[in-house]
């Protein structure tokens, strides 16, 4: 089954990271294409100067974050329409990092989500357990209760979204957890999306991580942080064998 394998650059990345996506478009191969879909979501302020590279290269923008409003007086935030207009078609809402530096909960994960298929983007919402609640065996019941919460409401455009589990502890730290532990946690995600909504994986995965991941069942693709800065690195997942 084809994969979604999404790179988020996070708060990296000053013009010139145009030759980032070309490089990528040059190492992508028609087989990595038949196998995966890419998506690259740089900061607001690159989207447009990637959008003709990013076209020619054959892979989708996204944004990593949007305000719940279209527009109005909100000093410092960009709406979903904007990420829009200015050439993204997904959306990152609701990631760990989002959570723990801006206080975001849940419900207004929800609510940027909507607020992203109104627009004509599709969501990839984040989920995962924080350090104290893996250890205490509360992964499965904290990752739940967060995906019942956030998920948009399905009257929305459609709504077509996907989610993304990255364990806190594992994103930027090098430590990925045991198969058996993303296959569970992965399934309790399922019971709550259905079948259609893709599951991603997020946190530490590098190239020479990523076939053994993307083989887990309901594993669909991956959210990748510090290996999708480089083409080279980031093209070393996506042709990944799994
Ligand atoms: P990482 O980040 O790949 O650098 O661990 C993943 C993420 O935060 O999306």
């Amino acid at each position: 089954m084809r994969r979604l394998i999404v790179g988020n650059w996070k708060m990296n990345g000053l013009r010139g990271a145009e030759k980032e996506i070309t490089r990528l478009g040059e190492l992508l191969t028609p087989d990595d294409r038949k196998r995966a879909d890419v998506v690259v979501c740089p900061p607001a302020t690159l989207l447009g100067c990637l959008v003709e590279e990013a076209a020619a290269a054959g892979i989708e923008l996204g944004g990593q974050n949007c305000h719940i409003r279209p527009s109005g007086a909100h000093t410092g935030e960009v709406s979903a329409e904007m990420l829009a207009d200015a050439g993204a078609k997904w959306c990152i809402v609701g990631h760990s990092e989002r959570r723990q530096d801006h206080g975001e909960r849940s419900a207004l994960v929800r609510a940027k989500a909507e607020a992203a298929l109104r627009a004509g983007l599709t969501p990839i919402i984040c989920v995962g357990e924080k350090p104290e609640d893996h250890e205490a065996g509360r992964a499965e019941a904290v990752v739940g209760s967060q995906i019942e919460v956030a998920m948009p409401n399905i009257g929305i455009s459609g709504g077509r979204f996907v989610t993304a589990y990255e364990p806190i502890w594992a994103v930027g730290t090098g430590v990925v957890p045991r198969p058996s532990h993303i296959e569970a946690i992965h399934a309790r995600i399922r019971k709550t999306v259905g079948p259609d909504t893709p599951i991603l994986y997020g946190g530490s995965v590098k190239g020479k991580n990523a076939g053994g991941i993307l083989s887990i069942p309901n594993v669909d693709g991956a959210l990748i942080g510090g290996a999708s800065l480089k083409a080279e690195d980031f093209h070393e997942i996506i042709s990944a064998r799994w």
